[in-house]
């Protein structure tokens, strides 16, 4: 069922007593909202950020996992681990992990595999570069992304997938894709859907757009047909921000 989504991705922020004062921040701010509403603080606070947001309409998520169950992979998270401090969500594919962590669309595919195996809902994030977009290939790079990545899948696991498209070029620059290029894309990520599963399936998929979502523009870009929310990466730190974006909708 498609639903709109604010999530905040706090990346490497906040150390415990920030994540906990922040937290009681948004608690403040957040009663009701037109969206599902939530927080990916890094892994170390993920058990006290779940703990201090229980009862409460914000669902804390993860920021990435690995693919194996268990075993010699020192550093690493997997999803049972991430299930056992109650989480429920995790982001796969962001632009850092792939720029700096060289996770490809083939290892994606092994870690969306094991997120799914484990029940936990994934927002899988994919966009393109500046330079794809300036030579026009900004789609192919997409629907590449997508394809690679989640096109193994039966039609029903898209009940438990989320789509962010980030254009590279737009996350932490301030450059914002405009409403209508994002609502572009997200068609087309809509059609590339459909084309594979059906209008059911690509109706029901909530796609979020994220790349310098702030208060000033959240409420144009959330309001395109195929926009159903955002993924907020600078904007998610500051609890007035982030609120008044939960609010565009
Ligand atoms: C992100 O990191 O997913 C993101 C969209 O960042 P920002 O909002 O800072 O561009």
């Amino acid at each position: 069922m498609r639903k709109n989504i604010v999530a905040g991705n706090w990346k490497m922020n906040n150390d415990l007593p920030q994540t906990e004062a922040l937290i009681v921040d948004l608690l403040k701010q957040t009663q009701t909202s037109n969206a599902e509403v939530m927080i990916a603080p890094t892994y170390v606070n993920l058990y006290q950020a779940f703990d201090a947001t229980r009862n409460s309409n914000i669902e804390v998520i993860a920021q990435n996992m690995h693919f194996a169950e268990n075993g010699a992979y020192t550093g690493e998270i997997s999803a049972t681990m991430l299930k056992s401090v109650g989480v429920k969500t995790v982001i796969l594919g962001h632009s850092e992990r792939r720029a700096y962590f060289n996770e490809t669309n083939e290892s994606l595919a092994k870690k969306v595999d094991a997120a799914l195996k484990n029940d936990l809902r994934i927002i899988f994030c994919f966009g393109e570069e500046l330079s794809d977009r300036k030579s026009g290939n900004q789609e192919q790079v997409v629907e590449n992304q997508i394809k690679s990545a989640l096109f193994h899948l039966e039609a029903s696991a898209f009940k438990n997938i989320v789509l962010a498209y980030e254009p590279v070029w737009a996350i932490g620059t301030g450059e914002t894709a405009s409403p209508e290029q994002a609502q572009d894309m997200h068609k087309f990520i809509r059609q590339t859907l459909q084309n594979k599963y059906g209008e059911n399936t690509a109706q029901d998929v909530s796609i979020l757009y994220g790349g310098s979502v702030k208060p000033a523009n959240a409420k144009e870009i959330f309001s395109k047909p195929d926009v159903d929310g955002g993924l907020i990466g600078g904007a998610s730190l500051k609890a007035e921000d982030f609120i008044a974006i939960v609010n565009a909708f």
